[in-house]
């Protein structure tokens, strides 16, 4: 049995995946933050070219990759899908593991598959630079790679706090050519004005959003990117799920279960999507299970509703599960998964019963991290440690039950700039935290009326 299942760069999809052609039920619509309204393509034009606007509101199936996009995502894909065999024997069960490794893109996730495809549209429609947020600093470095393979300015608003605990990752940024400054910051008014309420501000996810959509709707050369949550996000990274699917077929499988963790939900879905499909056209039976941190328990306890994108209330509002967009997250390591927010389609599918959702405290991800880097060798992303928990504990189920299941998980990242972490959860200094009710309940109160 395999250890690597391998595509050759021919068998790598030609096309993404599109979910809102399968959906058991519409998707509700994005409504304008002033009139309240459904938007329309022309609100969003400031901000996105026209094509991913198309893509965005799209009901077509398979929608076709860029030749210039596959030249670029053949430097590292097709991805490897692995099968666990150490894991497995560490663990004692008689179940398989298999995951899909992301971490062997340039910028160490699976961001870019999403980044180049947003580049290159936007190269194409003559957009000159592309203004973003990044939380700790994974989508920033990825955006500065596609921008800079397409020759486009590029500038990152970094939350505060990671700018400071991640100085690689800023490294990385600059490296690709692209500028990089700690959010809150003085370049827009909406960084100024929590500058001027508090000076000493962390920063968070909502706080960069509400300055890199400032920037990008105040200037005519300059388009806004968004790394993950909206539709044509999700669908760039179908390429994961689709190679998956060709993988375990040549592996002679089929997963019973498919996990991954959710920060807005693009790798979760990436992987899952094509999987879904199977679930909701062929009646496959497999359990679809999104992971999320207990200190930012989006879908585990938030209200599924309508709410901001942002916090300062400028983006379009979606329906979706969420904390609230005034939420400001404890300062866990898995930077990727403090959002607020959660992907309007994966929330559809948890709240229609087709995905399911889990949290965990970070020391038991963190051990899980540490027996997958013992076992398997690659050092996971503490936001990737969240879905290695999950599968480990149901191939543990399995052992306890004598059960035979197939385990997929998507391993979204390696850990690689990420060591801080790890040395505190060895200093026993992590802090296990869960989001307390009270908070939720006074999250809801700031939903907006609709
Ligand atoms: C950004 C990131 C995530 C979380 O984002 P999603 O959109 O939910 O995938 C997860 N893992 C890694 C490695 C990331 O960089």
């Amino acid at each position: 049995m395999d250890t690597k299942i391998l595509l050759t760069e021919k068998e790598m999809p030609t096309s993404w995946y599109n979910i809102n052609a399968d959906l058991p039920a519409p998707l509700p619509p994005p409504l304008h933050p002033g009139t309240k309204q459904p938007i329309g393509p022309a609100d969003l034009a400031p901000l996105f070219p026209m094509e991913l606007i198309k893509q965005e509101m799209s009901t077509e199936r398979y929608i076709e990759i860029p030749d210039e996009v596959q030249e670029i995502y053949r430097l590292w894909r097709p991805s490897p899908l692995y099968r666990a065999h150490r894991l497995e024997k560490a663990l004692g069960t008689p179940a398989k593991i298999y995951y899909k490794y992301e971490g062997v893109s340039p910028a160490g996730s699976h961001k870019p598959n999403t980044a180049v495809a947003q580049a290159y549209y936007n190269k194409n429609e003559g957009i000159k630079r592309i203004s973003t947020e990044t939380g700790a600093g994974q989508w920033g470095s990825a955006l500065a790679l596609a921008c800079n393979f397409f020759g486009l300015e590029c500038k990152v608003y970094m939350v505060k706090v990671s700018f400071f605990q991640k100085p690689y990752r800023r490294s990385m940024i600059e490296t690709w050519g692209a500028k990089v400054v700690p959010s809150p910051s003085p370049d827009t008014n909406a960084g100024r004005a929590i500058l001027a309420k508090d000076p000493e501000s962390p920063g968070s996810l909502g706080i960069a959003i509400s300055e890199a959509v400032e920037d990008a709707a105040t200037r005519e050369d300059t388009h806004y990117s968004l790394g993950s949550v909206l539709n044509h996000v999700l669908m760039h990274q179908t390429v994961i799920g689709l190679e998956a699917m060709k993988q375990m077929e040549k592996a002679g499988d089929y997963p019973d279960v498919i996990i991954g963790c959710i920060g807005g939900g693009s790798n979760f879905a990436g992987l899952a999507f094509p999987f879904v499909r199977e679930k909701i056209v062929n009646k496959k039976k497999t359990r679809i299970v999104a992971v999320e941190p207990a200190a930012c328990p989006t879908v585990t306890k938030g209200p599924y509703a309508y709410d901001f994108g942002d916090t300062g209330e400028m983006t379009p509002l979606v329906k979706m599960y969420t904390l609230g967009h005034g939420f400001v997250p404890a300062s866990i390591h898995a930077g990727g998964l403090r959002y607020h927010g959660m992907a309007p389609q994966v929330s559809l599918l948890v709240k229609e019963g087709i995905m399911e959702a889990v949290a965990y405290e970070q020391n038991p991800v963190f051990e899980a991290a540490v027996t997958f880097a013992r076992s398997e060798g690659i050092i996971v992303a503490p936001e990737a440690a969240h879905a290695v928990r999950k599968a480990i504990d149901e191939a543990l189920a399995c052992r306890q039950a004598g059960e035979k299941k197939t385990i997929l998980f998507n391993l979204s990242g390696h850990g690689h700039f990420d060591m801080a972490a790890y040395d505190e959860f060895f200093a026993c200094k992590l802090e296990d935290y869960t989001y307390p009710e009270a908070k939720v309940k006074e999250a809801l109160a700031s939903l907006p009326k609709i």
